[in-house]
């Protein structure tokens, strides 16, 4: 099934489902993953790793974050820079309370988290490392929004709360264009060309990289990787998981596997590459034993239906007035 519903979960389960894999190698070398073989399927992460503490299946702050948005989308039926914050910054409260997940928290979200609990203001909260931690959440504005330069600048204003430097406003420009651009049956060159067209509206430096992951789509994973990097910079993470996305369009399940084994960021590379694909090709892209033996499968699968069914309410709305 390929239907614009199951764009919408498949979107959403990609990002968890890429997230709870990736965990497994978040941090680790890619020479350590090459030597011991791929993880397939989940399992827990490696001991002294941000998620040692989390279950086989279970995902990581990235797509916490992620639902914290799409929540955030719900409620206010659009995008409230404020409320966002808001949640942003209970969340970041919740998590530093709970011994199995404090540690997964990077230092940008942190530093921002506290910012906001202490009363500054969204606009002024927002780290300046150009770190990913704006554009591995960002995939329900890709959903929510239709108009592509309205996906451009609600993905500005989810980022400034907790990730205010351009690369990183860049990154989630990037991430929640292309998945507005994948739903809407674009093919892998339109895309790519799409996504940077309007992330250089932000930073060139990104979207010219984001444009050369495209032009090593040939090249094998070993001689990418070392080009691009793998590490939790925006300007790593991103162009890292459009090159998977682009290398293998046509093979989602291994696109998957590869981002997840990169190494480094192995989280975020794997969550922006299953969004992308599951935005582009819907739940069945992802093999049943993903989807089944993902932790909290109901809560991603009935909150991306709430963005499809609020989005496309408030569309059809739009349309009558
Ligand atoms: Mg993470």
């Amino acid at each position: 099934m390929k239907s614009e519903k199951s764009k919408y979960i498949g979107c959403m389960l990609g990002s968890a489902i890429g997230d709870a894999l990736g965990k497994q190698n978040e941090g680790v070398n890619r020479e350590v993953i090459l030597k011991r073989g791929y993880i397939n399927d989940y399992g827990r992460a490696p001991e002294g790793s941000p998620g040692e503490a989390l279950r086989e299946g279970q995902y990581t702050d990235d797509t916490e974050q992620m639902l914290v948005l799409a929540q955030s989308l719900i409620a206010c039926n659009g995008f409230d820079a404020k409320d966002f914050a808001n949640r942003i910054a209970k969340w970041g409260l919740d998590i530093r309370n709970d011994p199995s997940r404090r540690r997964l928290l990077g230092p940008s979200s942190s530093q921002a988290i506290e910012k906001l609990n202490s009363g500054i203001s969204w606009k002024e909260s927002g780290s300046d490392v150009p770190s990913c931690g704006s554009a591995m959440r960002v995939a329900p504005i890709g959903l929510f929004f239709n108009d592509i330069h309205e996906v451009e600048k609600k993905a500005v204003l989810s980022s400034i709360p907790t990730h205010k430097s351009k690369s990183s406003v860049a990154g989630a420009v990037a991430v929640a264009v292309a998945i507005r651009c994948a739903l809407d049956g674009c093919d892998r060159v339109e895309i790519i060309k799409k996504t940077c067209e309007l992330t250089s509206n932000h930073e060139i430096a990104l979207a010219n990289k984001i444009e050369y992951s495209l032009e090593l789509r040939n090249e094998v994973p070993d001689t990418v990787l070392p080009q691009l990097g793998t590490s939790f910079y925006v300007y790593d993470t991103v162009p890292c998981a459009f090159y998977f996305f682009s290398r293998y369009f046509e093979e989602p399940r291994r696109a998957v596997i590869e981002a997840v084994n990169a190494g480094g960021d192995a989280d975020s590379i794997g969550c922006i590459t299953g969004a992308l694909f599951g935005a582009l090709y819907g739940t069945d892209c992802f093999p049943k034993k993903w989807i089944d033996g993902l932790e909290n499968k109901q809560l991603v699968e009935d909150t991306s239906l709430l963005i499809y069914e609020k989005s496309h309410f408030l569309l059809l709305n739009s349309k009558r007035t």
